[in-house]
């Protein structure tokens, strides 16, 4: 039978379900930006709480801004919300059905139903996993871009918002008007200190319609940064295949690691659940963790996907099989990358980059170089340009950081060296595209791009290195260059 409420209780005993009564369950998050992620991560926790007869006041609400979210509402809609969680552990895989999530507000052009349920007191916790790529983020100086169409628009009529930020600034001026707090706002995306992002764009806009709304927004609202880990691949048809094979009918499932973890730092303002009670890390320095974490895991998916596209090579865990690209791998981290780094509370950074290792090399989850790669325009700047800041800046080595850029400007051109097409691969692909042929003849058209300005634009260090790389990776091809760089080491 299809997964449903009423069909819970004829799955095999082999697949755990929810011991509470969803039917008691009062929503206290709305989610903005219902993915994968957030239903392996976020809603896994409170699914854990809610198991243990805690934060049935903290029931999920999900939502979307974009049209194709409809597609997710309906599939989740018609099996009750709720979700088959399918672990990739080393043993095998295992399932387990969640339902803190009790419902998906519909998806409309104005948000109306969205402001709606962010302004019911109700709601003390806007959480959202909108991608990178979703903070409308200035290539050029990482700021909060005033001038996109859709920032614009939404200042011009902030009762019709078209994006999520929008809808917030609405609903925190119907609760103002209604003497309630703010709610929390907690960003779960992979974006360095994404709660103080969040707050730049959605006090930044309320600015632009109602700067007494803004202060009101700054001062009494909280913005708590966050990081948040656990490699979640895409739902193939093979995963819903193997999820009706472990004898659930879902046809929305989640696979992920065996693996969880979430540090965030503890300034809520309206409540929260109790989430140190299944092991979140509730603190004040997310940002030790963050760097780590973005650094060498984020960062080094990067090393990996991009050379892995390239060559053809399916997912991260073939990529961990590659002698080549591990070496390459290996080499960066070790040399361009942990110097870096400084350790977080309980462990150092080899020791963190042993267990992304291990982690990477699971070969019991699926996850794409595509989907890793995608949407390296947010990407890079966020995860390896950092390091390759502060390599230049110490005049340390940032040899293999250039060829990595060279790669993603390499898979950029958007065909393998097997012949075969990459089809396009980021919201900005087809400015990315474009240069990256013309780059071909021409490197530093490359490095003329956003992302590069300021410090790389002038660092020749970098710029020649890039050149070298680029110009071999299209004569030799990317092993010649990757032998290359590992005979010769850190020039
Ligand atoms: P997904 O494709 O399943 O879902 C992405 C969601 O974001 C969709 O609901 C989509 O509508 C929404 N979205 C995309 N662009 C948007 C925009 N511009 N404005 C508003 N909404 C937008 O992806 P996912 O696996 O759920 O990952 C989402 C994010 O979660 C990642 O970008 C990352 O920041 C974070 N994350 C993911 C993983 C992972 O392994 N999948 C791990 C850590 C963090």
């Amino acid at each position: 039978a299809r997964l449903r409420q009423e069909s819970l209780s004829k799955l095999p005993t082999t697949v755990k379900t929810p011991m509470y009564e969803r039917t008691d369950l009062t929503p206290g998050i709305v989610h903005i930006g219902l993915g994968n992620f957030h239903r392996a991560h976020q809603a896994w926790y409170i699914h854990r709480l809610m198991q243990q007869g805690l934060a049935h006041d903290w029931a999920i609400v999900g939502a979307g801004v974009r049209s194709y979210d409809a597609v997710m509402r309906e599939r989740l809609l018609a099996q009750d919300c709720l979700t088959t969680l399918i672990e990739l552990g080393p043993n095998g895989m295992s399932a387990e059905v969640i339902g803190p999530m009790i419902d998906y507000l519909p998806i409309e052009e104005n948000n109306a139903a969205l402001i709606h349920a962010m302004a019911d007191p109700a709601t003390r916790i806007v959480s959202l996993t909108v991608t990178e790529g979703g903070y409308f983020l200035d290539a050029n100086s990482g700021a909060f871009d005033f001038d996109h169409a859709d920032i614009r628009h939404d200042a011009e009529n902030p009762n019709q918002p078209r994006t999520a930020f929008g809808a917030m600034v609405a609903a925190l001026r119907r609760r103002r008007a209604e003497c309630l707090n703010p709610f929390t706002a907690l960003s779960c995306d992979n974006l360095q200190g994404n709660g103080t992002i969040l707050r730049n764009c959605v006090v930044g806009l309320a600015r632009m319609s109602d700067p007494e709304l803004a202060n009101w927004i700054d001062r009494r609202g909280a913005f708590p940064n966050s990081m948040v880990d656990c490699i979640v691949p895409a739902t193939t048809d093979q995963l819903v295949s193997q999820c009706r094979a472990l004898g659930v009918d879902d046809r929305a499932p989640v696979s992920h690691e065996n693996f969880r973890q979430w540090v965030i730092e503890d300034a809520f303002c309206a409540g929260r659940p109790p989430l140190e009670n299944v092991r979140a890390i509730l603190t004040n320095n997310v940002h030790g963790y963050e760097t780590m974490k973005l650094r060498i895991l984020n960062g080094g998916h990067q090393l990996l996907a991009n050379v892995g596209e390239v060559l053809s090579v399916p997912t991260i865990a073939d990529c961990m099989k590659d002698p080549d690209i591990v070496a390459f791998f290996r080499k960066v981290q070790f040399e361009e990358i942990l110097p870096h780094v400084e350790a977080a509370p309980e462990t150092t950074a080899s020791e963190y980059l042993e267990l992304i290792e291990s982690r990477f090399a699971n070969t019991a989850i699926h996850d794409t170089t595509r989907r890793v790669a995608f949407d390296g325009s947010a990407r890079h700047p966020g995860f390896l340009l950092p390091s390759l800041r502060d390599a230049l800046a110490s005049g340390s080595s940032a040899n293999g950081l250039a060829l990595a850029e060279a790669f993603w400007c390499r898979m950029c051109a958007g065909i393998r060296e097997d012949g075969s097409e990459i089809t396009p691969n980021d919201p900005q692909w087809e400015s990315l595209n474009s240069t990256a042929k013309a780059s071909k003849a021409d490197p530093e058209l490359w490095l003329e791009q956003g992302f590069y300005s300021g410090d790389f634009g002038i660092s020749t260090q970098f710029s020649n290195a890039f050149a070298r790389w680029l110009t071999l990776i299209w004569q030799r091809g990317s092993r010649a260059a990757i032998a290359e760089y590992v005979a010769n080491g850190s020039t």
